[in-house]
Order: C-alpha cells, then sequence, then structure tokens
C-alpha cells in the first residue's frame, strides 16, 4: 500500500501485472508489481529480481536486462540497489 502511495504522483496507477513463469514447476502466471523483488548490483550479473511461486512456492531469482530492470521499476516494483565491495 505504501508502495502505491510513494508512485501514485508520478505514474499511472493502473494496477500493473507481470508474466512471469516459474522454472521449478513451470507454471505460468501473473504478478502484481507488489509481488516482486528487483535487486539492481552493480554488473548486468548481480541484477536480478526473484519472486515466490504462487504454484509451489518456490522461491525463484532470475537475471534482469536492462529492459527487465526499466520495465519493472516503471511498473512499481521494489527496488533494491546492492552495492558490490569488490
Ligand atoms: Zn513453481
Amino acid at each position: 500500500m505504501s508502495v502505491v502511495t510513494a508512485f501514485a504522483g508520478m505514474t499511472r496507477v493502473d494496477p500493473v501485472v507481470f508474466k512471469a513463469n516459474c522454472p521449478d514447476c513451470r507454471a505460468r502466471f501473473e504478478l502484481a508489481a507488489s509481488a516482486l523483488r528487483l535487486a539492481v548490483g552493480a554488473t548486468p550479473r548481480t541484477t536480478f529480481y526473484s519472486f515466490t511461486c504462487p504454484e509451489c512456492g518456490e522461491a525463484v531469482r532470475k537475471p534482469a536486462g536492462e529492459r527487465i530492470v526499466e520495465l519493472l521499476t516503471g511498473g512499481g516494483v521494489r527496488t533494491l540497489r546492492l552495492h558490490s565491495t569488490l
């Protein structure tokens, strides 16, 4: 809820859903922005998004390219910026 409030003034407030699939049980589903987390690292290799599969409960983590990062952040997905110590 606080996420929606934070973005209400600057972006569209349409409900945004992202299509995803689970590599574990192969289910396909749609996720709301609040069900996703994005972690942006120093390199594409450490940039990924994650969610919990609604079908099997598996924690899924996938690499996120530039385009996906834009898509997710634009859709109001919570973003965590990682700071590499390397
Ligand atoms: Zn699954």
